[in-house]
């Protein structure tokens, strides 16, 4: 007979509960989130993916109350977020806007050092930390005293990234960070990303719609459409098959791909050979 999950001492409790949450525009016309239900466990990395519209950037924003829900409710570790106030709530979550969100007229430095100055921290302490941060993405310190406009979209969204996670967040939530890379960079950044998130012990929630990119980085994987949750579960799991047509369809994109890439591979093998 094997344990039941609940003396199971591995399953904890979810750090992040998404309790029956709806949310519409437009007095009710446009209904952006219908009834969610999530739960995300303390150090897990979880992808959001689904077509444009689907209601991603809307669930993702009522963690951190940039978005309050019509019905239902957000908690952090056993406690509703509608208690926390907005500003405080903001600056213990790290946020990586959808497109790049720096401030154009800051330099580096001072948008990596953003919060850290919001939560009352010195000078120096808060030098030494964009120093931290920028060797952590990759970037050169010379760098630090540059504005948005001197970096190529790698480096902004490196910027970004560092700028989230600077003040050591627990939770981080990313809106297609890495959209609009080419695809070395988007494979660096993201490998880099989840060292750094499984070092500090974070837990993130990352909305993309790169599918292969969710299978690779994410412990799992949450399938929205028309604001509903049509599967969450590993990728493992969803990759070996789904009984929702457009789950299925999904999932098998990064599978013909890879199957297509091997088979290119062995055929120049045997023609080189
Ligand atoms: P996604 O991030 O998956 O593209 P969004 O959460 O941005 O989805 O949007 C879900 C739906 O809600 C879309 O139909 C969108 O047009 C609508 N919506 C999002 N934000 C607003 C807003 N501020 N005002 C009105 N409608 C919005
Ligand atoms: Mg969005």
């Amino acid at each position: 007979m094997t344990a039941s999950p609940i003396s199971n001492p591995s399953v904890s409790a979810p750090y992040i509960e998404i309790d029956a949450v709806s949310k519409s525009y437009d007095g009710g016309r446009s209904v952006a989130v219908s009834n969610v239900s999530l739960d995300v466990q303390q150090g897990s990395l979880v992808a959001l993916v689904g077509g444009s519209g689907s209601g991603k950037t809307t669930l993702l924003k009522t963690i951190n109350r940039l978005v309050d829900p019509d019905v239902g409710e957000v908690r952090i570790d056993g406690v509703p977020v509608s208690e926390a106030e907005p500003p405080m709530l903001r600056r213990s979550i790290g946020y990586v806007f959808q497109g790049i969100g720096l401030f154009p007229h800051m330099r580096v430095a001072d948008n990596i050092g953003v919060t850290l100055r919001l939560l009352g921290w010195q000078v120096n302490e808060i030098k030494a930390r964009v120093a931290e941060m920028l060797d952590m993405v990759d970037l050169p310190q010379d760098y630090a005293s540059r504005f948005p406009h001197m970096l190529s979209g790698g480096q902004r969204q490196r910027v970004g990234v560092a700028r989230a996670i600077a003040a050591r967040p627990r939770i981080v939530l990313m809106d297609e960070p890495l959209g609009a890379l080419d695809p070395v960079t988007r494979d660096s950044l993201g490998s880099s990303y989840r060292k750094l998130h499984d070092r500090f012990g974070m837990t993130t929630l990352m909305v993309t719609h790169d599918i292969q990119e969710a299978a690779l980085m994410a412990d799992r994987i949450v399938v929205m459409k028309n604001g509903h949750v049509l599967a969450d579960d590993t990728p493992h799991t969803l990759i070996m098959g789904s009984d929702d047509p457009d789950v299925a369809a999904l999932m098998e994109v990064p599978r013909r791909q890879a199957e297509r890439i091997a088979a290119l591979a062995t055929k120049n093998g045997a023609a080189r050979a």
